[in-house]
Formats: C-alpha cells, structure tokens, sequence
C-alpha cells in the first residue's frame, strides 16, 4: 500500500473544502519519524486554518490536526531513543532551537516557531511525519483517543496556570467559559495546583460538569449578577487570577473580578480582538495583564503523568471516524461540545 487516506486542505473556505482524498504517504527525512495515526483531535486552529482567517501566510494545501496519537511506524536516518511500534502522542510546536527565545526556554516566542497541522501538514490522515525531538510517550493508561485530547489544550493550559501565571496554594482562580478544551483541564490543574477554582460557564449541563471536573463554584454568564457573585464568595477581595481564552466578551467583566495585584493571564480571543482598557484601573489596583502563547514540550511531558495517573482526567466530547470530519468542524464552530472532539483513524 502507497496511498493514505487524508482529510486534506487545498482551498480556504466552509467546511466543504475540507477534502477526503487518497494521497502517498510520505517517507521520514533524516531526524523525523512516520507515525501510524490511531486518534487525531480536532482545536480552533483546524477551523481557522480552513477559513483562512485571523493568520499569517499559510502553505495550501495542508493537512490540519495538531493533536497526534498513534504508532511509530519508520524512522528515518539520525533518530535515535525511538523504535518503531512505540506508541506516543506529538508535543504540536517545531522550533529552531538556536534564537535567544529557544536558548532561554521561552520556545513559544521563537520567531521562527511552527505548528504542527498550521505550517506543516498534521494527523488528520492515516499517516504523518513529524520530528522525533517532538515525541513523547503515550500514557499507557489512556487509549488513543483519550490521547490525542490532550496535547493542545494540555500545554496550554498548564502553560498558562503554572509557567506564566505561576498559580500558588490557596489563591483563587477564575476560569471563563468552562465548556472549552483550555478551561476544562484548567479546572483540573488548578484545583491540582491548590488553588480554589471558579467557573462560569452558559448551561446547567455544563456547570454540572465544571463541578464534576473540580470546580469549586460554579456561575452562569448569562446571569447578571455572576460579576457580584465571583465577589461575593471571595468576600469581596475578588480572585488572584483569571485564565481567559475567549477574549474580547470577557475582559471588561474579568478585570472587575480580579484582586489588587491579580493578573490577567490571556492565550485567546475567539470572542472578539479589540477591547477599550481603563489604564487607571490597571496601575491603581496593579494589575497584571500576562501573555501566554502555546506551551512546552516539558510541561506537556509533566501533565501527561498526571493524566496517567489519573489525577487529571482528559474531557472528550464525542469520537468520530474521518468520513465525519465536516461533522467534527460543525460541533466545534457551533460550540455544541464540552471537550475535545477527536477523530479515529484506527478503532
Ligand atoms: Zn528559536
């Protein structure tokens, strides 16, 4: 067999774009390897990429699927610490590794950085190739599936809470919009992390569900008063922290709940881009407004331990074989979901 499935990319645009198409499968270059997908989960970016908005310059056509699970299945020349047959999931970023970001650590600013299913092609297929630097082990107590939920909203959110935001016992955090990837297993790690969790979320469902994963209280947005509540039950204070992916919708109300000194720690703005700041608001109180982009591979390796000893659980909304893949965009771009969506290849 030469040819592979792929969900492939060949034109922006609705979800009709998104082709099933038998390719060849391509061959590992020196340092890379061939995975046999099993799972690949579906993240915002894949519906970006597809519209062609809010980025840069993106090579077409391209597969897409940032969250890899699968089997090692060749190895191409120089690899060495892998064997074909081991199962592993794919840290999503490739960096240069030499800039002064990469020196430090600080990978997720490499100018030059790329993502894996955004500027080279990703799992949404039966086979991909990705750099053997980006490999880590599967947990072996979690299939597939439960996997390939992971990567994306994993470093993320481990990125934001603990690497940028630095969470410390006993602080409160507040978590917006706790039906998303990022936010649920933000709930996790901060609750993990000491921390006393606040949600907010829009439905009874999915505040059920933000308490089951750990939420300490759990509001609905859509109530007037849950700005006066997040203040209420911290005694007025406010929260030391906000994890915020949904953006532009939440930041004029996050501001308010947050304590003196609390920071605003921010990694997306699907909810809108702009938003008028009060700057007296900011340096009377001393707040804090932290960046954070992406994650590392190093806290990706450290949750994934966690998941594996079950003291995080990863959220999986639905799984889907490739043929469903327009249905997968559909649940995703109509937030009809709590948790990941992930795609089988391999059942
Ligand atoms: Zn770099």
């Amino acid at each position: 067999m030469t040819t592979m499935r792929a969900a492939i990319l060949r034109e922006h645009g609705g979800r009709e774009q998104v082709k099933l198409e038998k390719i060849p499968i391509p061959e590992p270059q020196s340092g890379e390897v061939r995975i046999r997908v099993h799972a690949c989960a579906l993240n915002w970016l894949d519906v970006g990429v597809r519209k062609g908005s809010k980025f840069g310059s993106i090579p077409l056509p391209i597969i897409t699927g940032s969250d890899i699970a699968g089997v090692v299945d060749k190895l191409g020349d120089d690899v060495s610490g892998w064997q074909v047959g081991d199962d592993v999931t794919v840290y999503p970023l490739v960096t240069c590794g030499v800039c002064e970001f990469c020196r430090q650590g600080d990978v997720m600013v490499c100018p030059q950085h790329q993502i894996i299913g955004e500027h080279m092609n990703g799992g949404l297929a039966e086979y991909v190739i990705v750099p053997a630097r980006t490999l880590i082990h599967k947990p072996e107590n979690l299939s597939f599936a439960e996997t390939a939920a992971l990567p994306v909203v994993t470093m993320t959110a481990w990125h934001m809470l603990i690497e940028i935001g630095k969470l410390r016992p006993n602080e409160t955090v507040l978590i917006p919009g706790a039906g998303g990837g990022v936010a649920s297993i933000g709930i996790q790690i901060a609750r993990h992390a000491g921390a006393r969790v606040i949600a907010t979320t829009s439905t009874p469902e999915k505040m059920q569900k933000a308490r089951d994963f750990g939420a300490h209280h759990v509001f609905n947005y859509r109530d007037d008063d849950w700005v006066q509540r997040v203040l209420d039950v911290t005694e007025g204070r406010g929260v030391d922290m906000v994890q915020d992916n949904v953006g532009a919708a939440t930041w004029s109300y996050t501001l308010e709940t947050l304590a003196r000194n609390g920071r605003l720690v921010v990694c997306g703005s699907h909810s809108g881009t702009t938003f008028e700041l009060s700057i007296p608001q900011i340096y009377h109180r001393q707040l804090r407004i932290l960046g954070s982009n992406g994650g590392t591979y190093n806290g990706l390796r450290v949750a994934l331990s966690l998941f594996n000893q079950g003291i995080l659980r990863p959220v999986v909304d639905s799984i889907l074989p490739l043929d469903e893949i327009h249905e997968g965009h559909r649940i995703l771009e109509e937030h009809d979901h709590y948790g990941k969506v992930v795609i089988q290849m391999v059942s």
